[in-house]
């Protein structure tokens, strides 16, 4: 197998302190398993802006491009807040994923064992839960024409989002739903609001026509994205996978994530379409932003961008045993009782970053035998 091209993009805040770990986990598949990456780095976000007064560079995209896939941090630096909104740390991964046409985001909900009490929700709702929310990421309203604030006549601002999915758009998000369904439990809840918005109407429709046409061995329900707010904090368990657009697609996944507990716990992954020589963009990244409250403070949860790294493994390098790996020695590593703030409850040991990190390193090496 050639060397994998892996793009690592730290970004801001706790960004590089998180990415840190990760640095540990990939020395040790080179070390244990003999597994070594062609690694480059690179700046983005507030790091990239002082260094080169842009979010990204074209040369930056150029790579992600080049690369088999990438590894973002976070971006997003309360010191750039001033600055125009086309130069805000947060458009370089709105530019990544709209350079390199990663349209589908996946967010996986689970709950591990040992967290099931830092969950607000109470243990028996939230135990053994493991949804995955796929996201459309480059249509929808964040990117719907016309936009803008406009001065009206009698001296009033108005402000303008227009939310527009296409047939294509809504088709190819919903065939990667029902793919990952058909290697899970098999079920994928479509969410709009088709009772008030005709691009919910045509989501409807378009997701039940490809179901009739190619999926009808997997099993499809549609839901209201205000119900489905519900239904998630009411009994997540009734879900498998959840596809819907980009503006509910954000909320309900934030809302998911704190049925696990904490935001330090969940990676994401977002894809492209596969190009004709078999190759398929992808970025994976934690879906929590760079946390400027506690940044520097050695204090940050590694566990969302280990895990971000793991998916990377099994989605893109198709390396399934290493990803199951990490993914048992972050569980194990919670069974021994070593908690970050974020995620502390009585009668556990409180650590920082480093010292999780080292610890699913040692996790990874029981493993290994
Ligand atoms: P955030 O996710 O950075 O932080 C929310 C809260 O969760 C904070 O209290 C933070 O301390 C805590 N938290 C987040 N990750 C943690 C971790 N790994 N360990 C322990 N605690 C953790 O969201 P925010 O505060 O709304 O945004 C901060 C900045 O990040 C903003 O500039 C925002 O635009 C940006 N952001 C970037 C991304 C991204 O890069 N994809 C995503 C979300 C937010």
């Amino acid at each position: 197998m050639s060397t994998k091209k892996l793009l690592i993009l730290p970004g801001d805040g706790i960004g590089p302190e998180v990415m840190r770990e990760v640095a540990r986990v990939a020395a040790w598949l080179g070390r244990r398993r003999g597994i070594t990456f062609d690694i480059s780095e690179d700046l983005v976000g507030g790091t990239s802006l002082a260094e080169y007064g842009v979010p990204i560079r074209e040369e930056v995209i150029q790579k992600a491009r080049e690369a088999d896939a990438v590894l973002f941090g976070s971006v997003g630096d309360p010191k750039w807040a001033h600055v125009g909104f086309d130069k805000r740390p947060e458009i370089a991964i709105l530019k990544l994923r709209q350079e390199l046409g990663l349209f589908a985001n996946l967010r996986p909900a689970k709950v591990f064992d040992a967290l099931v009490d830092a969950s607000t929700l109470k243990p028996d709702v939230v135990k053994g839960l493991d949804i995955m929310i796929v996201r459309e990421t480059v249509g929808g309203i964040y990117f719907g024409e016309p936009r803008g604030i406009e001065t009206l006549p009698d001296g009033q601002r108005r402000g303008i989002n227009t939310e527009v999915y296409t047939t294509h758009e809504i088709e190819r998000v919903a065939r990667v739903a029902f793919d990952l369904a058909r290697k899970r439990q098999n079920s994928v809840c479509s969410v709009e609001k088709c009772n008030v918005m005709e691009s919910g109407l045509l989501w409807k429709e378009v997701v039940t026509d490809l179901h009739a046409r190619e999926y009808a061995d997997v099993t499809l329900s549609h839901m209201l994205a205000d119900n489905c707010a519900m239904q998630l904090v009411r009994n997540p368990r009734q879900f498998d996978v959840i596809v819907t657009g980009n503006l509910f697609g954000d909320l309900l996944s934030d809302l998911a994530s704190m049925l696990t507990g904490s935001l330090g716990m969940l990676p994401s992954a977002t894809l492209g379409a596969v190009h004709s020589d078999g190759r398929r963009p992808a970025l994976y990244e934690p879906i929590h932003g760079s946390a400027p409250d506690i940044a520097g403070r050695g204090i940050a949860n590694p566990i969302a961008q280990i895990l971000s790294f793991a998916m990377l493994l099994r989605y893109s390098f198709g390396m399934q045993a290493e990803s199951d790996m990490i993914e048992n020695a972050v569980a194990a590593m919670l069974g021994t009782g070593l908690r970050t703030a974020d995620i502390m409850s009585e009668g556990m040991a409180r650590v920082g970053t480093d010292v999780m990190g080292d610890a699913i390193v040692r996790e990874l090496d029981k493993l290994q035998g």
